[in-house]
């Protein structure tokens, strides 16, 4: 049965395919910033595993004050890291009245800020706040049939009610990944992403924006 389902999960991949999820607003923390928010000694509780292997759900929460609004119950996700990174959809900077550019995750130099509070302390974050730069996950062995390099931008169709093209979707090889694209909410929202969805990449974006068919 397995070999099977493995068999099926690697023909989807070769056509292209891959399952989108969607990311919700969340919170990064190096240990030492843990502390600060729950307490010394506190570190992450993990309460549920997430797609990429080794990467969780914690159990604590915390809320982010910006200039203009307030959230609470933000989700922050495990393990600790090297650096604390806020990752927003535009739509929660605009309520937060918070300025994040568009980034791939760890490019924080000069990145927008935040006030972080948990239930022990209070975080200034002078720069760490993101959005997101959609992405997709690609295990090793998908890139090499994929002829997918790291970094590389491609074009990837949405199979939902409302058909989108993302363009200028990043590649992320890793062997620790598995095969992914992750969008935010808003993203999600316009391209009518819901429950399972599939995208598939259509094709490479060339360094002068022109598109090349590779499927
Ligand atoms: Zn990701």
């Amino acid at each position: 049965m397995k070999d099977i389902v493995t068999a099926v999960v690697d023909a989807i991949h070769m056509a292209g395919f891959v399952e989108i999820e969607v990311s919700a607003k969340h919170v990064h923390l190096t240990e030492q910033d843990v502390e600060v928010l729950f307490g010394r000694g506190a570190s992450l509780e993990p309460v549920r595993p997430l797609s990429q292997p080794g990467q969780f759900l914690s159990g604590q929460r915390v809320k982010l004050i910006g200039p203009k609004g307030t959230m609470e119950r933000v989700a922050v996700l495990g393990p600790a890291r090297s650096a604390t990174q806020v990752e927003l959809s535009k739509s929660d900077c605009v309520a937060l009245g918070v300025k994040a550019p568009k980034r791939e995750s760890g490019d924080l130099a000069g990145s927008g800020s935040v006030t972080i509070e948990g239930p022990c302390g209070t975080l200034e974050v002078k720069e760490g706040v993101i959005i997101a730069h959609n992405h997709i996950h690609v295990t090793e062995a998908d890139s090499r049939r994929l002829k997918l390099k790291d970094k590389e931008r491609v074009s990837v169709e949405v199979y939902s009610e409302r058909p989108v093209i993302f363009n200028d979707v990043i590649i992320r090889v890793s062997k620790n990944f598995s095969c992914r694209m992750h969008i935010d909410f808003d993203e999600a929202n316009a391209a009518g992403v819901q429950g399972f969805t599939l995208g598939r990449i259509v094709r490479k974006v060339e360094a002068e924006g022109i598109g090349r068919s590779i499927l």
